[in-house]
């Protein structure tokens, strides 16, 4: 592996480190002592779109460039990207989750979608007129790790499916022109009859929004919403009926959490570093760095984090080989969670009655990375999958 930073990538983190202290942390700090999500309309997103940000990889009708192809092209963009993710989770985590742009769902669309719904549901975020967002919805209240078992159910009549469940937790849903949604043809069937659908916003029967309470990561909303007799044209499936192959459908979903892990992994790092900097600014004013056991929890801190990135950095690495890269996905979010939340943890003692005050980043920090530990498969079912690699069990 080669661990140095290319010129384009270097260039990109100064933008980034610009961007995040101007921008990012202040947003993030506003949104969490206002205790509610950026509105839709906050200056924030007009700056992030007038930046270039918020838009699709796809790179028009025609062009044949799908995530993948661009992938290849480059030959260390996955690690490029991690870098990325790793320096604004730094600034800001919640901020970067609330940006505007195709999102969670991008990546299934890219890999899968017809050129139709490419054209459809990727084409707004061309050259987006306003701030846009798209979300994925797998989780429901009966239903989170074991993503099997979702009953929103999916209904053919005609040349339409009707729709009928309940969402949880999903990011950005009440504001995204499009949620893409995992329901099943038949909850007996499991993995097998699932299937991913494209609901636009006002589709008669989606509704319901309710943003949930969250201890952290405030600035981007997490939503419930319910689909009752919800009809979508055959055309809204994901890769469209005739593209379909046995267990197509929960593949989708895999997709697209096989390649979020890393970046998880990468935000994680993100948090905990802001954590050590401001651990080792406190004790710098404070007269603290000639305490062994300041220094020693500052070193542990630092350790433990840069062995967190460099699992991580691995993870993409392999990606960017277009290698499997499962058990290092899964084994670099279920470390640097870990390792992050350590790390504030460890941060908030450092300041004692300062950290535990309510009014500190680091205590914003310590909550807000809890959820690095929950979404994209818990830490205990990254465990398993790593298990299981090991011993071979199947899938
Ligand atoms: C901030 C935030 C944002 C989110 N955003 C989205 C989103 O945009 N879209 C979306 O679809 N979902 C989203 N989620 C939901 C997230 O994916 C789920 O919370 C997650 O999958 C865990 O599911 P659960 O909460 O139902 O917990 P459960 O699955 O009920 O698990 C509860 C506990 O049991 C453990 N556990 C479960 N099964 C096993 C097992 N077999 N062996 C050992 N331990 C086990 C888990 O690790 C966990 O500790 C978000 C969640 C949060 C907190």
């Amino acid at each position: 592996m080669d661990f140095e930073i290319d010129g384009a990538t270097a260039e990109k983190l100064e933008e980034a480190r610009d961007w995040g202290e101007r921008e990012m942390r202040p947003a993030g700090l506003e949104a969490d002592r206002e205790g509610r999500p950026l509105p839709v309309d906050h200056a924030y997103f007009k700056k992030f779109l007038a930046r270039g940000d918020g838009r699709t990889r796809w790179r028009g009708p025609g062009e044949d460039a799908t995530h993948e192809s661009a992938a290849s092209d480059a030959g260390n963009r996955t690690v490029s990207a991690l870098l990325l993710s790793e320096e604004y989770a730094y600034w800001d985590r919640g901020v970067t989750v609330a940006g505007p742009g195709p999102g969670l769902p991008e990546p299934s669309v890219l890999s899968l979608g017809t050129e139709e719904q490419k054209e459809r549901f990727l084409g707004p975020f061309l050259e987006p007129d306003r701030p846009r967002w798209a979300c994925f919805a797998m989780t429901e209240p009966s239903a989170g790790s074991d993503a099997a078992a979702i009953k929103t159910l999916a209904r053919k009549d005609g040349d339409e499916y009707v729709l009928n469940g309940a969402k949880c937790f999903i990011g950005g849903a009440s504001r995204a022109d499009w949620i893409l949604v995992q329901a099943t043809l038949d909850p007996e069937k499991g993995r097998a009859a699932q299937r991913a659908f494209f609901v636009e916003q006002g589709t008669p029967g989606l509704g319901g929004f309710k943003i949930e309470k969250k201890m952290g990561l405030k600035a981007y909303e997490s939503t419930s919403f319910t689909l009752e007799d919800c009809r979508v044209p055959v055309e809204n499936l994901l890769g469209g009926e005739e593209r379909y192959e046995r267990k197509a459908g929960f593949k989708t979903a895999m997709r697209t959490f096989n390649a979020g892990r890393p970046v998880i992994a990468a935000n994680a790092v993100g948090m905990g570093r802001a954590a050590l900097d401001e651990a080792l600014r406190f004790a710098y004013d404070h007269g603290l760095l000639s305490r062994d056991r300041i220094r020693d929890r500052l070193e542990a801190m630092s350790r433990k984090l840069r062995m967190a990135r460099l699992v991580c950095l691995r993870a993409g690495w392999l990606a960017d080989l277009e290698r499997p890269n499962i058990v290092e996905a899964s084994m670099s979010k279920a470390l640097a969670a870990g390792v992050a939340q350590e790390v504030t943890s460890l941060g908030v003692e450092l300041l004692g009655t300062v950290g535990a005050k309510g009014d500190h980043l680091i205590e914003k920090l310590y909550r807000d990375v809890k959820a690095m530990d929950i979404v994209e498969g818990t830490g205990q079912i990254q465990r398993m999958i790593i298990a299981r690699e090991i011993v071979q069990l199947p899938r």
